[in-house]
């Protein structure tokens, strides 16, 4: 192997720059030559394609986002689409790629590696939802920006005795949630692994004001309800003033935190370590605190992600 390409795809991290910096710099370390692909996948259509060199990743690994770009193109799903990606990619002579996204780019690197295309998935994503491994560069860093929300919002709640519902990002993974219910001291986590009840959360709340609470934080992954309207009902029934807040794409930007950057210079440069001894078609992740690759392809059809349900049960007893 003798180059080797790097893009970012679907919803940008912090700790993305990170990566790059990490596969670039451990590429050039080991005499490889490296191509930067600026905007995912569609840059990868659109040959998008330029060498990358030291200075290129100099001054990014404090940035949060993809120096890269990044890019929606569900074109990638067409065949022919990715045929004439791969041909990009052999005019250059590029012999592997390595992907950092979320599940959907890991969908595309597996099917340009069942097409013959060895790829590398990095796990991108401030959601926590990507198979094979525990932890996804940027989402501790979207963590800490949660909890810090959660914590501005409990001191204007307590000062008002008001009910906050915070809409927290994960798409079908409510792992940031509850993890930032949990350090919140939130008193109420609504997450998409568990069926939700208006019902029991009104209850919950008329229970939490009969013990003296000055005011309730309740932690709601996005996409599961109409978040502003269900703080109106919640109003209706406690008679309390309720305020919905959305953070949306507050979370996804910022400067990466120590723990996504180490994860990403470790995870960047695994993975060129993983293309020189041969391996395509893999997946990296960490798992009990070490580096682990999957076959891409078992990884993404045969291993769901578990759900943390003694942490679930841990924070209601804490409520
Ligand atoms: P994320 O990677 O953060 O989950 P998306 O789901 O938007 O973000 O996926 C990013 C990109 O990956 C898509 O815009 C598309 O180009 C590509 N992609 C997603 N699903 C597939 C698929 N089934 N086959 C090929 N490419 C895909």
């Amino acid at each position: 192997i003798r180059k080797i390409g790097v893009l970012t795809s679907g919803g940008d991290a912090p700790g993305m720059n990170a990566a790059i910096r990490a596969v670039v710099r451990t590429a050039l370390h080991n005499d490889l030559e490296v191509y930067g692909i600026f905007n995912g996948y569609l840059g990868l259509y659109e040959n998008n394609i330029r060498k990358l060199d030291r200075q290129d990743v100099s001054d990014r690994i404090n940035r949060g986002g993809t120096f890269l770009g990044s890019a929606r193109f569900p074109e990638f799903k067409e065949e022919s689409v990715r045929r004439q990606a791969i041909k990009n990619l052999e005019q250059h002579g590029i012999d592997a790629l390595v992907v950092i996204g979320g599940d959907g780019s890991y969908m595309g690197a597996k099917c340009l590696t069942e097409m013959g295309y060895p790829c590398i998935g990095l796990p991108g994503t401030i959601d926590n939802d990507v198979p094979g491994t525990e932890y996804t560069i940027g989402y501790n860093t979207a963590l800490n920006c949660v909890l810090d929300a959660i914590d501005r919002l409990r001191d204007t709640s307590s000062s008002h005795r008001r009910i906050s519902l915070v809409e927290i990002m994960g798409r079908h993974c409510g792992d940031l949630t509850l993890a930032a219910a949990v350090a919140g001291g939130a008193e109420y986590a609504i997450i998409p692994e568990k069926p939700f009840s208006e019902e029991s959360l009104l209850r919950a709340l008329d229970k939490g004001d009969s013990k003296g609470k000055k005011h309730a934080i309740i932690c709601i992954t996005e996409k599961i309800t109409d978040t502003h309207e269900l703080a109106r009902r919640i109003e209706a029934h406690t008679g309390q003033e309720t305020r919905a807040t959305v953070l949306g794409h507050i979370q996804r930007g910022g400067a990466p935190g120590a723990f996504d950057r180490v994860l990403a210079s470790q995870m960047g440069a695994f993975s060129v370590a993983l293309l020189m001894e041969g391996e395509g078609g893999r997946c990296v992740g960490i798992q009990n605190n070490r580096l682990v690759h999957h076959d891409i392809i078992e990884a993404i059809e045969k291993m769901p992600r578990p759900f943390n349900q003694d942490l679930f049960d841990t924070f209601k007893k804490l409520v």
